[in-house]
């Protein structure tokens, strides 16, 4: 069976904090953990649907609430009006750059990253149950986002 060890994670998860059980749910742990890229409650949704599953709005919502919460799912906030999830089954902790003219996200790890987080957390006494880093900007490798930037700045 697919993602059989998340599976076994998720039912335990789910058992602890005394959720149903349901097919339904394993069913968006599916789609989620096998979705490339960062998406929003919405899309996954619309994906299923279109792929003629049965499954309602409310149980996506709630289901990816239930992963991120048990951490099969990274839920992320790009600063738009609505959160991002994305697997962090067998995937490595990373961070992001958000272009906020054409949306493009790209991943980035850093070593130093880390141990900025330990040193900060550890000075201050405190235990880290997880951080964001996220910049933003503007890409320079897309040539419509690259312009963009050239009109700002007056380059001619
Ligand atoms: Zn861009
Ligand atoms: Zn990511």
């Amino acid at each position: 069976m697919k993602n059989q060890k998340a599976r076994e994670e998720f039912e335990k998860f789910l058992k602890k904090e005394k959720h149903r059980i349901t097919p339904e749910r394993f069913e968006v742990m599916d789609y989620a953990l096998g979705y490339d890229g960062h998406f929003g409650a919405d899309e996954l949704y619309v994906k299923m649907k279109s792929e003629h599953s049965n499954i309602s709005r409310a149980t996506v919502y709630n289901t990816l609430e239930l992963l991120a919460q048990c951490d099969l799912l990274s839920k992320r906030n790009f600063g738009e009006h609505k959160s991002r999830y994305e697997s962090n089954y067998g995937r490595k902790n990373h961070d992001h750059l958000i272009c906020t003219n054409c949306g493009a996200i790209k991943e980035f790890t850093n070593s130093k990253i880390a141990k900025i987080v330990d040193e900060i957390s550890r000075e201050l006494g405190f235990e880290v149950s997880g951080y964001s880093f996220n910049i933003f900007g503007n890409c320079l490798k897309s040539d419509t986002c690259k312009n963009k930037l050239d009109t700002k700045h007056n380059i001619r």
